[in-house]
């Protein structure tokens, strides 16, 4: 293992970064969850990689177009102060999908080749349990939020249950190093 390598907050995007918007595919439907950006930009000064991973069938169904979906992703890197390292969305609309969508772990593979990110050490955030279930088979330990679909979730097995995306982060901050 390189020492190079670091870790990550892999976060998804809908109900946890931004409200949940029911396939959203209008920037102006976009509220980042406030106080955000300033944890990423806090995280990334402390050595993690932030990195969105998102399901996006909306897009393999038909709802949302290319350019909605690069629209709204570039009005929510907008009001996160640009503070991501990389996107990854998983356009595939059940039943037929790939390892890449959540709860797979295509995408994180992807990101840990990409981006030279070791497993070790990081997180994985998300308001439904499809993102604790893909945290969890990657072997990373994992926060459910309680914004967007995570509000009624029964137990899901998540390493920690936080408020918001903020509290989640402020808890990663906490830990000192990874
Ligand atoms: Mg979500």
């Amino acid at each position: 293992m390189s020492a190079r390598l670091r870790p990550a907050v892999f976060l998804d995007r809908d109900g946890t970064l931004m409200d949940e918007v029911d396939y959203c595919r209008d920037p102006r439907d976009v509220r980042a969850i406030p106080g955000a950006a300033a944890r990423l930009a806090r995280l990334r000064a402390a050595g993690y990689a932030t990195v969105i991973i998102t399901n996006q069938s909306g897009l393999g169904r038909g709802i949302i177009s290319p350019a909605q979906y690069e629209a709204v992703q570039a009005e929510l890197l907008r009001q996160l102060d640009g503070q991501i390292d990389a996107t990854y969305f998983a356009p595939d609309a059940p039943p037929d999908v790939t390892p890449r969508r959540k709860p797979g772990t295509g995408m994180i593979d992807e990101a840990v080749r990409d981006l030279d990110l070791r497993l070790d050490g990081s997180w994985f955030i998300g308001d439904k349990a499809i993102d604790i279930a893909c945290g969890r088979n990657a072997g990373l330990r994992t926060i459910l939020v309680r914004t967007g679909y995570g509000a009624d979730l029964a137990d899901t097995g998540a390493t920690v249950v936080a408020g918001d995306v903020t509290e989640a982060l402020d808890w990663i901050l906490g830990r000192g190093a990874a």
